[in-house]
């Protein structure tokens, strides 16, 4: 059995199974929803775990289960600002996100978005999307018309840099120009505030020092939210800047699907936590021994 299905397996046998016996925890805990492509690339050769590609029919099926299940589907900001309210704990609401800006979330995700009513927030890499379409990763991205024909529509978008590089390479200067070039590049297009950001690849979270400086760089330029890929759903005192998505792909059936929604997928987190740390002081320790020679 490959490793990337063993979440699978441990959240539906093990997890799942356990919470239903000891009992999750009572406060309602925010889930955000991670997808990239909606459509039928195939990524065969790709472990589930890491997939991004969404084919359309399955697509249909979550959207379809979440309405059957009764959630309440809304944009980022809707989401936090429920979240935030009295009446949260009673009510079932997930976050839909689509990271990278691809033109298969206005021809394949959105028309079934439409259908059911539900909200959205996609997020921009502005150096991709242009006058005409621009590729990214194999895909297509939206062009300027399409992304504000799109918010005309109610889909909400955020940043998610300007050339989506791993920002905790660069310097701090060329941070401060991915986070604001792109945010008021979005406003100039589209006329509105953009308020939430999309942290690109792996979020450093055992960085604690980028970590904490990026949000306050965020804060500054007049964010008030970063998503990461950090597994896990937000809670009362989850950092803003920091908040946790639950990756959605074409490989989860709908008992993943369902597991990840209620909290079961959460225990993720931790071996997630432990490797980034590692993986931290295995580099700090290289970084050391170079410095030493
Ligand atoms: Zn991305």
């Amino acid at each position: 059995m490959s490793l990337p299905r063993l979440d699978r397996l441990l959240t539906l046998c093990f997890f799942q199974p356990l919470r239903k016996v000891v009992g999750g925890t009572r406060e309602f805990r925010l889930p955000v929803l991670m997808y990239h492509s909606v459509s039928d690339q195939s990524e065969a050769d790709v472990s589930p775990y890491y997939r991004t590609a969404t084919h359309p029919k399955v697509f249909a099926e979550h959207m379809a289960l979440l309405h059957a299940e009764g959630w309440e589907v809304v944009s980022l900001k809707a989401g936090l600002q429920m979240h935030g309210s009295e009446k949260s704990d009673r009510r079932k609401i997930v976050v839909l996100t689509f990271d990278d800006g691809f033109r298969d979330f206005r021809t394949a995700a959105f028309p079934i978005l439409r259908q059911h009513g539900f909200g959205a927030t996609v997020f921009l890499p502005t150096a991709f999307i242009g006058k005409e379409p621009v590729r990214f990763k194999a895909h297509e991205c939206l062009t300027w018309d399409e992304v504000r024909e799109l918010q005309q529509a109610g889909v909400e978008f955020g940043s998610h840099t300007v050339n989506h590089p791993e920002l905790v390479h660069l310097a701090w200067e060329e941070v401060e120009k991915e986070v604001r070039d792109s945010k008021n590049e979005i406003e100039q297009h589209l006329g509105v505030r953009v308020t939430s950001f999309a942290y690109p690849y792996a979020f450093p979270r055992a960085n604690r020092d980028f970590a904490s400086h990026l949000g306050r760089l965020l804060r500054e330029t007049g964010y008030e939210c970063c998503v990461t890929t950090d597994i896990g759903r937000a809670h009362g005192n989850t950092d803003r800047f920091a908040i946790p998505r639950l990756p959605a792909n074409g490989s989860d059936d709908q008992a993943l699907l369902k597991a990840k929604l209620d909290g079961a997928y959460d225990w993720l987190s931790v071996p997630q936590r432990l490797f980034k740390t590692l993986k931290r002081f295995a580099s700090l320790s290289r970084e050391t021994v170079r410095s030493d020679n």
